[in-house]
């Protein structure tokens, strides 16, 4: 067993301020590190010590590994806790990590290697006959064999990097005749992005839904699965609403996905939280896409209708304890869905959009959860992915979860920053989202920018109505002086 009292957050945002609230839970001491642009920001505030680790491009911060290393050693933590994102699939720097005698919240350096590269994944999959989706499972670099193989697979095709993630590093070729250009612009953005340019073919799913099983695993090889979530609305093949569980499995085909990802988990020795994606079609055929080797942006929706704490499992493993519950314990409840709110603006293909959060309400009440990163009179920095806030609500059934995230969404109020809300609105008012039989095409199918018309004069509405509040309110020019002064005195300390 090891001891962990105090854990760096390699991170930023919504998901720094959200792991440090489990620290604070378990007694664990917590620091977070910030860029220039972050001198303000919240996770800053609410950790236990903060240290400023440089510039505000996220390689000259976020991503500075020997920075960060060299400020773990000096605030003598015991753990850093990368997050998502940035460090958190980083196997070179898991490793430098451990070999300060300094525990990396995650799976080994190995786990992260395999795992990392899509196509060294599959390899591992295979091994257990996770079915795949049909396509040549190696890395091409001559146009014109990848051709062949394209013709061998069928049009459409998907070429994909093999170290993509995030939505980055595909491209979808329909016919023979674009495919060479295509082949040779896929390479290059593939070198350019990731700094690795093995790309591969797999075939384009015409219709498919994006379904994940969270695993949990620990240092003793027990391998347990946390069912299922949604995945399927997305913009630029990036999730914006995902719910748990998925509306479309049936028991049969719940427990068939689980125990794939549980051998998935298996053929890297998986410890730590984890998720194995899967596109699922039409006939509830699924096919392994990828393993992510961290704790997933859309976790929060697990654990409502699991009631367990992700991030505190993460640090009961990495301390070297047993899984507390075997697969029979674990049961689900209830249902949740989570919209991410994002400074983008859904009217112009949701463009990032920057500035200051003029004003900033979040909904109450029952069954509500807020993970957000940000506070009113805060600029949303360019430097970083634009997520502003993730509203994650919880219902007895999916009909409840629906009512109540319409009601907290009209309860929402963020105003000098467009973002996602009002296309969460338009997504959660749609008869496609409310039968459940949508898949990753919805926003192509359904969304027109003109569609948020109606939603957007409700949003100006409430504004104004909100403006019209706070000029009246004598309590809330103290409260944000108060407010002031806390910042002030942060930023003493900092110094
Ligand atoms: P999730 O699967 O958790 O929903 P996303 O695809 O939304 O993850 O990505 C989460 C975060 O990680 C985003 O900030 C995204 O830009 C980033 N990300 C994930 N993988 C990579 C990668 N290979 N390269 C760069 N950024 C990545
Ligand atoms: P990333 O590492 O960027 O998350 P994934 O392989 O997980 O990449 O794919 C991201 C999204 O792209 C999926 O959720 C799905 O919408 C789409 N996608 C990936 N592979 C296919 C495929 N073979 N056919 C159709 N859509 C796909
Ligand atoms: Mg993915």
């Amino acid at each position: 067993m090891k001891e962990i009292n105090k854990v760096l957050i390699a991170n930023r945002g919504e998901i720094a301020v959200r792991i440090i609230r489990s620290l604070k839970e378990m007694g664990i001491e917590s620091v977070a590190v910030f860029s220039d642009a972050d001198r303000q920001a919240l996770h800053v505030r609410e950790a236990d010590e903060a240290f400023h680790i440089g510039a505000a491009p996220s390689v000259q911060s976020y991503l500075h590994q020997d920075k960060i290393i060299e400020v773990a050693l000096q605030a003598k933590v015991d753990a850093i806790h990368p997050g998502y994102g940035f460090l958190s699939e980083n196997a070179v720097f898991a490793r430098k990590v451990e070999e300060k005698g300094i525990v990396f919240i995650g799976p080994s350096p190995e786990t992260i290697e395999t795992m990392g590269s899509k196509l060294a994944a599959k390899e591992a999959a295979l091994k257990y006959k996770i079915p795949m989706v049909p396509g040549g499972n190696k890395a091409i670099t001559d146009p014109e064999q990848a051709k062949e193989i394209a013709k061998g697979i069928g049009y459409p095709v998907l070429i994909k990097a093999s170290a993509g993630g995030g939505g980055k590093g595909m491209r979808i070729v329909h016919e023979a005749s674009e495919f060479t250009e295509q082949f040779n612009r896929a390479v290059s953005e593939a070198l350019s992005a990731f700094g690795d340019g093995s790309v591969f073919l797999e075939k384009y799913i015409s219709s498919p839904a994006h379904v994940e099983i969270q695993i949990l695993g620990d240092s003793f090889g027990n391998i347990v699965y946390l069912f299922d979530r949604e995945c399927s609305i997305q913009r630029r093949y990036q999730k914006v609403i995902e719910e748990a569980p998925s509306p479309k499995l049936n028991p049969e085909i719940r427990k068939k996905m689980g125990e794939a990802a549980v051998l998935v988990g298996k053929a890297c020795n998986y410890r730590g939280a984890g998720t194995v994606e899967f596109i699922l079609d039409e006939n509830l055929n699924f096919y392994f896409l990828e393993m992510n080797t961290r704790l997933q942006v859309e976790h929060p929706v697990t654990e409502l209708i699991t009631g367990i704490d992700l991030v505190k499992e993460q640090i009961k493993i990495a301390r070297g304890e047993k899984l507390s519950f075997t697969q029979e314990n674990i049961s689900f409840k209830g249902h949740a869905i989570e919209l991410r709110i994002y400074a983008e603006d859904p009217a112009t293909n949701f463009l990032p959009d920057t500035g200051r959060l003029t004003s900033y309400k979040i909904p109450k009440g029952p069954g509500i959860r807020i993970d957000d990163g940000f506070e009113e009179g805060m600029e949303i920095p360019v430097y970083y992915d634009p997520l502003i806030s993730k509203l994650i609500v919880y219902g007895t059934d999916r009909k409840e979860a629906i009512a109540r995230m319409k009601r907290a969404i009209d309860e929402y109020v963020v105003t000098g920053i467009a973002t996602t809300l009002p296309f969460g609105k338009f997504v959660l008012n749609h008869e496609a989202f409310i039968s459940g039989r949508f898949n990753t095409h919805f926003v192509q199918h359904f969304f027109t920018p003109d569609t948020l018309a109606i939603e957007a004069n409700e949003a100006t509405e409430k504004a104004i109505a909100l403006l019209v509040g706070k000029l009246f309110s004598k309590n809330n020019e103290v409260k944000i002086n108060t407010e002031k002064n806390r910042n002030s005195k942060w930023m003493e300390r900092l110094k």
